[in-house]
């Protein structure tokens, strides 16, 4: 990826990350916030990501959360996908505790961690829809 495309993906993503942080007042709900760009894949397919555009890590005992995008990934993505991609990693920010009420040791089995996806897709759906403008 070049600064140039680099640059063009971050036009794309920034807004909507303000736009849904101010939304969601995750300014005010959260003690920390990091949120970083990432230019390329390597660290999320480390961390064995492979397909995800971003990946959101919670430590909600200290309201602590750090989003990571992979621009990369996210030059594939429509507007429209990128919104849901961006309220979708938002919603991991507030589903973590409950998921860490019946995960094991902090780890999800595949069916949990299939729940956990799901409930972050409808839910970052159900705020996309409340929020539409009128048609
Ligand atoms: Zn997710």
């Amino acid at each position: 990826m070049t600064d140039a495309e680099f640059e063009a993906q971050l036009a794309r993503i920034r807004p909507l990350v303000d736009r849904w942080c101010d939304r969601l007042h995750l300014w005010d709900y959260l003690h920390e916030l990091t949120i970083r760009y990432d230019r390329d894949g390597d660290d999320m397919t480390e961390r064995g990501y492979r397909d995800s555009a971003g990946i959101t890590t919670v430590w909600w005992e200290y309201k602590r959360a750090s989003v990571i995008f992979d621009l990369s990934k996210v030059v594939e993505l429509s507007d429209a996908m990128l919104e849901y991609v961006v309220v979708h990693e938002f919603m991991h920010i507030y589903l973590q505790q409950v998921i860490d009420a019946f995960a094991e040791n902090r780890q999800v089995t595949d069916l949990q961690g299939a729940h956990v996806e799901r409930t972050a897709t409808d839910l970052a759906q159900a705020l996309m829809w409340a929020t539409a403008p009128s048609t």
